[in-house]
Protein backbone atom coordinates (compact mmCIF):
# COMPACT_ATOMS: atom_id res chain seq x y z
CA UNK A 1 0.00 0.00 0.00
CA UNK A 2 1.79 3.43 -1.00
CA UNK A 3 0.55 6.90 -0.10
CA UNK A 4 2.55 10.50 -1.81
CA UNK A 5 1.91 11.62 2.53
CA UNK A 6 4.45 10.75 4.71
CA UNK A 7 2.48 11.09 8.07
CA UNK A 8 -0.22 9.24 6.21
CA UNK A 9 2.47 6.63 5.05
CA UNK A 10 3.83 6.44 8.57
CA UNK A 11 0.49 5.88 10.41
CA UNK A 12 -0.46 2.78 8.02
CA UNK A 13 3.17 1.60 8.93
CA UNK A 14 2.94 1.33 12.08
CA UNK A 15 -0.77 0.17 12.22
CA UNK A 16 0.44 -3.04 9.87
CA UNK A 17 3.80 -3.27 12.20
CA UNK A 18 2.67 -2.72 15.07
CA UNK A 19 4.64 -5.35 16.75
CA UNK A 20 4.40 -5.47 20.78
CA UNK A 21 3.45 -1.46 20.98
CA UNK A 22 -0.05 0.20 22.62
CA UNK A 23 -1.58 2.09 20.02
CA UNK A 24 -3.04 5.37 21.64
CA UNK A 25 -4.71 8.40 20.04
CA UNK A 26 -6.26 11.62 20.99
CA UNK A 27 -8.66 13.62 18.64
CA UNK A 28 -8.65 17.35 19.32
CA UNK A 29 -12.30 19.46 19.61
CA UNK A 30 -12.48 21.57 16.46
CA UNK A 31 -11.23 18.21 14.00
CA UNK A 32 -15.15 16.55 15.29
CA UNK A 33 -17.18 19.11 13.72
CA UNK A 34 -14.96 20.00 10.89
CA UNK A 35 -14.36 16.55 8.92
CA UNK A 36 -18.01 15.20 8.24
CA UNK A 37 -17.91 18.50 5.56
CA UNK A 38 -15.36 16.36 3.52
CA UNK A 39 -17.53 12.97 3.83
CA UNK A 40 -21.15 13.61 3.00
CA UNK A 41 -22.39 14.87 6.20
CA UNK A 42 -24.22 18.19 7.26
CA UNK A 43 -21.85 20.89 7.95
CA UNK A 44 -21.56 20.97 11.73
CA UNK A 45 -22.26 17.43 12.12
CA UNK A 46 -20.09 16.37 15.54
CA UNK A 47 -19.00 12.96 14.58
CA UNK A 48 -16.58 12.34 17.65
CA UNK A 49 -18.16 8.58 18.13
CA UNK A 50 -17.73 7.61 14.39
CA UNK A 51 -13.74 8.99 14.79
CA UNK A 52 -13.22 6.85 17.62
CA UNK A 53 -14.93 3.78 16.00
CA UNK A 54 -12.98 4.22 12.42
CA UNK A 55 -9.92 4.70 15.08
CA UNK A 56 -10.63 1.32 16.92
CA UNK A 57 -11.52 -0.69 13.72
CA UNK A 58 -8.02 0.36 12.53
CA UNK A 59 -6.12 -0.81 15.75
CA UNK A 60 -5.69 1.71 17.95
CA UNK A 61 -5.94 0.53 21.36
CA UNK A 62 -6.99 3.54 23.01
CA UNK A 63 -8.54 6.54 21.96
CA UNK A 64 -8.44 9.71 23.85
CA UNK A 65 -10.23 13.07 24.05
CA UNK A 66 -7.96 16.26 23.69
CA UNK A 67 -10.47 18.11 25.72
CA UNK A 68 -9.85 16.02 28.82
CA UNK A 69 -6.27 17.62 28.50
CA UNK A 70 -8.34 20.95 27.59
CA UNK A 71 -9.49 20.63 31.27
CA UNK A 72 -6.56 19.93 32.58
CA UNK A 73 -4.89 23.04 30.93
CA UNK A 74 -7.89 25.05 32.12
CA UNK A 75 -7.24 23.88 35.76
CA UNK A 76 -3.73 24.72 36.05
CA UNK A 77 -4.20 27.87 33.84
CA UNK A 78 -6.95 29.35 36.29
CA UNK A 79 -4.80 29.03 39.37
CA UNK A 80 -2.01 30.73 37.61
CA UNK A 81 -4.04 33.72 36.77
CA UNK A 82 -6.04 34.34 39.81
CA UNK A 83 -2.58 34.00 41.69
CA UNK A 84 -1.43 37.06 38.98
CA UNK A 85 -4.45 39.08 39.88
CA UNK A 86 -3.82 38.40 43.95
CA UNK A 87 -0.39 39.87 43.29
CA UNK A 88 -0.64 41.93 40.81
CA UNK A 89 2.25 40.33 38.74
CA UNK A 90 3.14 39.82 35.27
CA UNK A 91 -0.60 41.38 33.88
CA UNK A 92 -1.70 40.87 31.07
CA UNK A 93 -1.63 37.19 30.89
CA UNK A 94 -1.39 35.61 27.30
CA UNK A 95 -3.90 32.22 26.75
CA UNK A 96 -3.15 30.17 23.90
CA UNK A 97 -3.76 26.96 22.34
CA UNK A 98 -1.82 27.73 19.25
CA UNK A 99 1.51 27.65 18.65
CA UNK A 100 1.96 29.89 15.80
CA UNK A 101 1.05 32.38 18.66
CA UNK A 102 3.80 31.45 20.89
CA UNK A 103 5.99 30.51 18.33
CA UNK A 104 5.77 34.28 17.14
CA UNK A 105 6.21 35.94 20.68
CA UNK A 106 9.79 33.78 21.18
CA UNK A 107 11.23 35.14 17.82
CA UNK A 108 9.91 38.51 17.78
CA UNK A 109 9.04 39.62 21.16
CA UNK A 110 10.85 37.54 23.33
CA UNK A 111 11.59 40.21 26.09
CA UNK A 112 7.52 39.81 26.36
CA UNK A 113 7.74 35.72 27.14
CA UNK A 114 6.90 36.23 30.68
CA UNK A 115 3.35 37.61 30.21
CA UNK A 116 2.92 34.32 28.61
CA UNK A 117 0.73 31.80 30.46
CA UNK A 118 2.89 28.41 31.26
CA UNK A 119 0.50 26.34 30.90
CA UNK A 120 1.13 23.17 28.02
CA UNK A 121 -1.38 23.65 25.42
CA UNK A 122 -4.25 20.55 25.52
CA UNK A 123 -2.61 18.38 22.95
CA UNK A 124 0.96 18.38 24.93
CA UNK A 125 -0.86 18.02 28.57
CA UNK A 126 -3.18 15.08 27.39
CA UNK A 127 0.06 13.45 25.68
CA UNK A 128 2.60 14.22 28.62
CA UNK A 129 -0.23 12.02 31.11
CA UNK A 130 -0.92 9.25 28.31
CA UNK A 131 3.38 8.95 28.33
CA UNK A 132 3.32 9.01 32.22
CA UNK A 133 0.04 8.05 34.10
CA UNK A 134 -1.26 6.07 31.80
CA UNK A 135 1.48 4.12 30.38
CA UNK A 136 2.46 3.41 33.71
CA UNK A 137 -0.96 2.63 35.16
CA UNK A 138 -1.23 -0.42 32.32
CA UNK A 139 2.28 -1.61 32.27
CA UNK A 140 3.81 -0.03 29.42
CA UNK A 141 7.32 0.49 29.47
CA UNK A 142 9.17 3.83 28.14
CA UNK A 143 9.41 3.02 24.15
CA UNK A 144 5.85 0.73 23.75
CA UNK A 145 3.50 3.55 23.88
CA UNK A 146 3.02 4.78 20.23
CA UNK A 147 1.16 8.19 20.76
CA UNK A 148 -0.40 10.38 17.78
CA UNK A 149 -2.91 13.30 17.51
CA UNK A 150 -5.80 14.11 15.15
CA UNK A 151 -5.47 17.66 14.96
CA UNK A 152 -7.05 20.40 12.66
CA UNK A 153 -3.46 22.29 12.10
CA UNK A 154 -0.11 21.69 10.81
CA UNK A 155 1.53 23.68 13.07
CA UNK A 156 0.58 20.94 16.11
CA UNK A 157 3.12 19.00 13.91
CA UNK A 158 5.51 21.93 14.97
CA UNK A 159 4.36 21.95 18.99
CA UNK A 160 4.77 18.08 18.94
CA UNK A 161 8.38 18.41 17.81
CA UNK A 162 9.54 21.05 20.80
CA UNK A 163 11.52 19.10 23.29
CA UNK A 164 10.42 21.79 25.97
CA UNK A 165 7.13 19.57 26.39
CA UNK A 166 8.50 16.53 26.40
CA UNK A 167 8.61 14.34 29.51
CA UNK A 168 10.48 11.22 28.87
CA UNK A 169 13.36 12.92 28.03
CA UNK A 170 14.73 11.98 24.50
CA UNK A 171 11.15 10.11 23.81
CA UNK A 172 8.60 12.65 22.57
CA UNK A 173 5.26 12.43 24.30
CA UNK A 174 3.25 12.65 20.62
CA UNK A 175 4.84 9.89 17.77
CA UNK A 176 2.73 11.39 14.59
CA UNK A 177 0.62 14.02 14.32
CA UNK A 178 -1.83 13.52 11.21
CA UNK A 179 -4.34 17.15 10.30
CA UNK A 180 -8.12 16.27 9.63
CA UNK A 181 -6.77 15.90 5.65
CA UNK A 182 -4.71 13.17 6.34
CA UNK A 183 -7.06 11.50 8.38
CA UNK A 184 -9.28 11.26 5.76
CA UNK A 185 -7.17 10.09 3.72
CA UNK A 186 -6.00 7.68 6.17
CA UNK A 187 -9.68 6.33 5.99
CA UNK A 188 -10.01 6.39 1.94
CA UNK A 189 -6.54 4.28 2.62
CA UNK A 190 -8.18 1.86 4.86
CA UNK A 191 -11.56 1.45 2.96
CA UNK A 192 -13.63 2.78 6.60
CA UNK A 193 -16.41 4.58 5.83
CA UNK A 194 -17.51 6.98 8.97
CA UNK A 195 -21.48 6.26 7.58
CA UNK A 196 -21.30 2.84 8.56
CA UNK A 197 -18.43 2.58 10.96
CA UNK A 198 -19.64 1.24 14.17
CA UNK A 199 -20.09 4.03 16.75
CA UNK A 200 -17.96 3.80 19.95
CA UNK A 201 -17.34 6.36 23.20
CA UNK A 202 -13.48 7.40 24.66
CA UNK A 203 -11.62 5.48 26.62
CA UNK A 204 -11.38 6.39 30.48
CA UNK A 205 -9.69 7.92 32.22
CA UNK A 206 -8.56 10.56 29.83
CA UNK A 207 -11.50 10.51 27.99
CA UNK A 208 -14.40 12.40 30.05
CA UNK A 209 -14.22 15.72 29.10
CA UNK A 210 -16.15 19.00 30.18
CA UNK A 211 -18.27 21.66 27.38
CA UNK A 212 -15.73 23.95 28.81
CA UNK A 213 -12.56 21.64 26.98
CA UNK A 214 -14.83 21.52 23.77
CA UNK A 215 -15.09 25.71 23.19
CA UNK A 216 -11.22 25.58 22.96
CA UNK A 217 -11.97 24.71 19.25
CA UNK A 218 -12.94 28.28 18.62
CA UNK A 219 -12.14 31.77 19.27
CA UNK A 220 -12.57 32.82 22.89
CA UNK A 221 -13.14 29.09 24.11
CA UNK A 222 -9.84 29.03 25.99
CA UNK A 223 -10.76 32.30 27.78
CA UNK A 224 -14.46 31.65 28.53
CA UNK A 225 -13.03 27.80 29.46
CA UNK A 226 -10.84 29.44 32.35
CA UNK A 227 -12.53 32.21 33.59
CA UNK A 228 -15.40 29.62 34.14
CA UNK A 229 -12.47 27.94 36.79
CA UNK A 230 -10.99 30.95 37.90
CA UNK A 231 -14.14 32.53 39.09
CA UNK A 232 -14.96 29.69 41.26
CA UNK A 233 -10.94 29.55 42.58
CA UNK A 234 -11.68 33.49 43.14
CA UNK A 235 -14.57 33.53 44.77
CA UNK A 236 -15.58 29.79 46.07
CA UNK A 237 -18.99 29.83 43.53
CA UNK A 238 -19.70 29.19 40.12
CA UNK A 239 -20.30 31.35 37.80
CA UNK A 240 -24.72 32.38 37.56
CA UNK A 241 -24.34 31.83 33.80
CA UNK A 242 -20.99 29.77 32.46
CA UNK A 243 -22.15 31.11 29.20
CA UNK A 244 -19.82 34.77 28.98
CA UNK A 245 -20.70 36.13 25.25
CA UNK A 246 -18.46 39.30 26.10
CA UNK A 247 -15.72 37.03 25.03
CA UNK A 248 -16.82 34.93 22.35
CA UNK A 249 -15.28 36.71 19.10
CA UNK A 250 -16.14 36.17 16.01
CA UNK A 251 -14.25 39.21 14.26
CA UNK A 252 -10.57 39.79 14.56
CA UNK A 253 -10.00 41.22 17.71
CA UNK A 254 -12.76 41.37 20.70
CA UNK A 255 -13.08 43.56 24.03
CA UNK A 256 -15.00 42.72 27.43
CA UNK A 257 -15.46 42.80 30.77
CA UNK A 258 -16.14 40.40 33.33
CA UNK A 259 -17.70 41.21 36.45
CA UNK A 260 -15.21 39.20 39.14
CA UNK A 261 -17.27 39.54 42.49
CA UNK A 262 -16.82 43.38 42.07
CA UNK A 263 -13.76 43.46 40.14
CA UNK A 264 -13.52 44.32 36.50
CA UNK A 265 -11.55 42.12 34.67
CA UNK A 266 -10.94 43.73 31.44
CA UNK A 267 -10.29 40.90 28.62
CA UNK A 268 -9.27 40.59 24.91
CA UNK A 269 -9.41 37.66 22.77
CA UNK A 270 -7.66 38.19 18.96
CA UNK A 271 -7.74 35.96 16.26
CA UNK A 272 -4.66 37.27 14.51
CA UNK A 273 -1.30 37.79 15.04
CA UNK A 274 -0.62 40.69 13.21
CA UNK A 275 -3.82 42.14 15.45
CA UNK A 276 -2.01 41.22 18.34
CA UNK A 277 1.05 43.72 17.66
CA UNK A 278 -0.23 47.31 18.55
CA UNK A 279 -0.92 45.39 21.88
CA UNK A 280 2.57 43.28 22.66
CA UNK A 281 4.10 47.05 21.46
CA UNK A 282 2.43 48.84 24.13
CA UNK A 283 3.47 46.36 26.62
CA UNK A 284 6.94 46.53 25.50
CA UNK A 285 6.71 50.66 25.89
CA UNK A 286 5.30 50.54 29.31
CA UNK A 287 4.99 47.44 30.60
CA UNK A 288 1.30 46.84 30.75
CA UNK A 289 -2.22 47.81 29.00
CA UNK A 290 -6.08 47.99 29.56
CA UNK A 291 -5.96 44.10 29.76
CA UNK A 292 -5.49 41.79 32.30
CA UNK A 293 -6.38 38.51 30.60
CA UNK A 294 -5.18 38.06 26.83
CA UNK A 295 -6.19 35.31 24.38
CA UNK A 296 -4.51 34.99 20.82
CA UNK A 297 -5.23 32.29 18.37
CA UNK A 298 -4.21 32.67 14.42
CA UNK A 299 -6.68 31.48 12.58
CA UNK A 300 -9.96 33.18 11.81
CA UNK A 301 -12.81 32.23 14.20
CA UNK A 302 -10.15 29.60 15.95
CA UNK A 303 -8.81 26.17 15.09
CA UNK A 304 -12.07 25.38 13.23
CA UNK A 305 -10.99 27.81 11.20
CA UNK A 306 -6.91 25.84 10.81
CA UNK A 307 -5.59 25.21 7.86
CA UNK A 308 -5.06 21.54 8.52
CA UNK A 309 -8.75 21.59 7.16
CA UNK A 310 -10.24 21.98 3.39
CA UNK A 311 -12.03 25.28 4.32
CA UNK A 312 -11.87 28.70 5.92
CA UNK A 313 -15.12 29.81 3.96
CA UNK A 314 -16.81 31.87 6.91
CA UNK A 315 -19.96 30.75 6.94
CA UNK A 316 -18.84 27.15 7.44
CA UNK A 317 -16.81 28.33 10.07
CA UNK A 318 -19.96 29.72 12.37
CA UNK A 319 -21.75 26.04 11.39
CA UNK A 320 -18.69 24.48 13.02
CA UNK A 321 -18.68 27.28 15.98
CA UNK A 322 -22.52 26.73 16.66
CA UNK A 323 -21.76 22.62 16.70
CA UNK A 324 -18.95 23.21 19.75
CA UNK A 325 -21.53 25.57 21.48
CA UNK A 326 -24.19 23.24 21.39
CA UNK A 327 -22.13 20.55 22.49
CA UNK A 328 -21.35 22.95 25.44
CA UNK A 329 -24.71 24.01 26.02
CA UNK A 330 -25.77 20.90 26.57
CA UNK A 331 -22.75 19.28 28.48
CA UNK A 332 -23.55 17.78 32.23
CA UNK A 333 -20.68 19.63 33.39
CA UNK A 334 -20.00 23.31 31.81
CA UNK A 335 -16.62 23.97 34.09
CA UNK A 336 -13.15 22.21 34.23
CA UNK A 337 -13.25 21.75 37.98
CA UNK A 338 -16.63 19.76 38.25
CA UNK A 339 -14.95 17.24 36.14
CA UNK A 340 -14.77 13.59 38.54
CA UNK A 341 -11.95 12.38 36.27
CA UNK A 342 -10.11 15.51 36.80
CA UNK A 343 -10.33 15.32 40.53
CA UNK A 344 -9.54 11.96 40.71
CA UNK A 345 -6.44 12.09 38.41
CA UNK A 346 -5.32 15.02 40.98
CA UNK A 347 -5.79 13.07 44.05
CA UNK A 348 -4.12 9.56 42.78
CA UNK A 349 -0.98 11.03 40.50
CA UNK A 350 -0.96 14.97 40.38
CA UNK A 351 -1.32 16.25 43.85
CA UNK A 352 -2.20 19.54 44.53
CA UNK A 353 -2.88 22.07 41.63
CA UNK A 354 0.29 24.45 40.47
CA UNK A 355 2.39 21.91 42.64
CA UNK A 356 6.09 20.76 41.40
CA UNK A 357 4.34 17.92 40.37
CA UNK A 358 1.65 19.29 38.17
CA UNK A 359 4.40 21.74 36.87
CA UNK A 360 6.81 18.61 35.73
CA UNK A 361 3.85 17.66 33.90
CA UNK A 362 2.05 20.26 32.70
CA UNK A 363 3.91 23.33 32.62
CA UNK A 364 6.51 24.43 29.60
CA UNK A 365 8.97 27.32 29.40
CA UNK A 366 9.28 29.48 25.90
CA UNK A 367 13.13 31.19 25.37
CA UNK A 368 14.39 33.66 22.78
CA UNK A 369 14.19 32.36 19.45
CA UNK A 370 14.84 35.60 18.06
CA UNK A 371 17.95 34.28 16.21
CA UNK A 372 16.32 32.07 13.98
CA UNK A 373 16.43 33.16 10.20
CA UNK A 374 13.32 35.43 9.24
CA UNK A 375 12.54 33.22 5.78
CA UNK A 376 12.33 30.09 8.03
CA UNK A 377 10.09 31.98 10.59
CA UNK A 378 8.08 32.69 8.48
CA UNK A 379 7.10 29.57 6.31
CA UNK A 380 6.01 28.16 9.58
CA UNK A 381 2.89 29.97 9.93
CA UNK A 382 -0.27 29.27 8.35
CA UNK A 383 -1.18 32.20 6.45
CA UNK A 384 -4.83 33.78 7.14
CA UNK A 385 -7.44 34.15 4.33
FE1 LIG B 1 -3.24 28.04 15.79
FE2 LIG B 1 -4.80 27.95 13.67
FE3 LIG B 1 -3.37 25.85 14.32
FE4 LIG B 1 -5.44 26.52 15.85
S1 LIG B 1 -5.53 25.83 13.75
S2 LIG B 1 -3.39 25.92 16.55
S3 LIG B 1 -5.36 28.78 15.66
S4 LIG B 1 -2.52 27.86 13.68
Amino acid sequence: MNTKNPAVQMMLDVLHNKGDRTLSVQIAPAVRVSIGEYLGFETGTNLVQEMIGALKQMGFDYVFDTNFGADLTVIEEAFELVERLKKHKLLPMFTTCCPSWYMFVERLYPDLIPYLSTVKSPQAILASLVKTFFSQSINVGKGKMFHAVVAPCAMKKEEAKRQELWVLGDEPNIDLVLTTKEFVELLNELSIDLHNVAKADFDNPLGLSSGAGAIFGTTGGVMEATLRTAYYYYTGKDLEDFELLEVRNSGLKKEGKIDFAGIELNVCTVNSLEEAKPILEEIRATGTCKYQFIEVMNCPLGCIGGVGQWTTDREVLLKRREAIFKYDKEHKYQAAHQNQYIRDLYDKYIGVVGSAKAHELMHTHYTDKSSDKAEEFSCKFPKQE
